[in-house]
């Protein structure tokens, strides 16, 4: 079966009703209609997943957990999204079914405006959360070209909603003044990508929900995202910070490839990779 199928919500909360709790889903949420410059970040999931599932690799984390059979997780395939405001009603419907049944969701985007109706379901259930969240932009604007739900926006959506308890931002290299005065005013924690040490502790306690924007990556080793900034993180910067992570990983979304601009592969080998080691983290016990 293609990785990426797709399925209605209706299908998918069918799904989701059998899930067994501390499981952990893999969902595709295909929307790029909050992108701001090109859209393409919809195809995504379907390439994430057939990254990992290629012969080329095989689904071993690196500390050594064969993920091939274990039935810890599963792959619920991709969501059916309306390209229009009801889009993130789906979602959080959708990641709602799954938190019900105490499983954790692993989401694959799309662009990043999903994550705000993610993190919505997620307050209910988990009301101290910290979100972690690694990108080479803030997005917190207040609005970009008239849009209040682009993904330019979902950090300001989420913190103006007190949606998590902390958000500490990490790699994030674009502020702009009005950036500076909503992280100001929300009280971010902000790690510039400047400052971001190769030994960074994170001092990160309680369930912590991560955001990992692919562009926080170098363009040399992400240049499958819509919007490049030069001057950022390795692979292996992200895979050690992952790695590292001593809070409990209660939810996490791999967001912003964008196929149309991949070069052979290399994005969707990253995020596959990525992917591969947040399951790894999340399975831990
Ligand atoms: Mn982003
Ligand atoms: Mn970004």
């Amino acid at each position: 079966m293609d990785p990426g199928f797709t399925r209605s919500l209706d299908d998918l909360l069918a799904s989701a009703s059998r899930l067994r709790p501390g499981q952990v889903v893999v969902l595709g949420l295909p929307s790029d209609r909050g992108s701001s410059f090109l859209r393409g970040p919809a195809r995504a999931p379907g390439c994430i997943l057939s990254a990992l599932l290629s012969p080329a690799t095989n689904l071993c984390a690196e500390n050594g957990l064969d993920l091939r059979a274990d039935p810890r997780w599963v792959n619920l395939g991709c969501l059916e999204l309306p390209d229009d405001e009801r889009c993130h009603a789906h979602i959080e419907m959708a990641v709602t079914g799954a938190l019900e049944r105490q499983a954790r969701v692993l989401a694959l985007g799309g662009d990043h405006a999903i994550t705000y109706p993610i993190v919505k379901a997620h307050a209910g259930t988990y009301p101290t959360m910290t979100l972690l969240h690694l990108d080479a932009h803030p997005d917190l604007y207040d609005e970009l070209d008239g849009s209040r739900t682009s993904h330019a926006c979902p950090m300001a959506r989420i913190m103006e909603s007190g949606l998590v308890k902390r958000l500490v931002q990490v790699g994030i290299r674009t502020s702009n003044p009005h950036q500076r005065r909503q992280a100001e005013r929300f009280g971010v924690e902000t790690i510039e990508m400047g400052d971001w040490a190769q030994c960074l502790d994170l001092e990160l306690d309680g369930p912590v929900y991560l955001s990992l924007d692919l562009d926080v990556l170098d363009p040399a080793f992400a240049p499958g995202v819509s919007h490049h900034e030069p001057g950022g993180c390795s692979t292996r910067d992200v895979l050690r910070l992952i790695q590292g992570l001593k809070a409990p990983l209660v939810g996490a979304d791999i967001v912003e490839l964008n196929p149309d601009r991949d070069v052979a592969g290399i994005t969707a080998a990253a995020a596959a990779k990525l992917l591969k080691e947040i399951l790894a983290r999340m399975l831990a016990p």
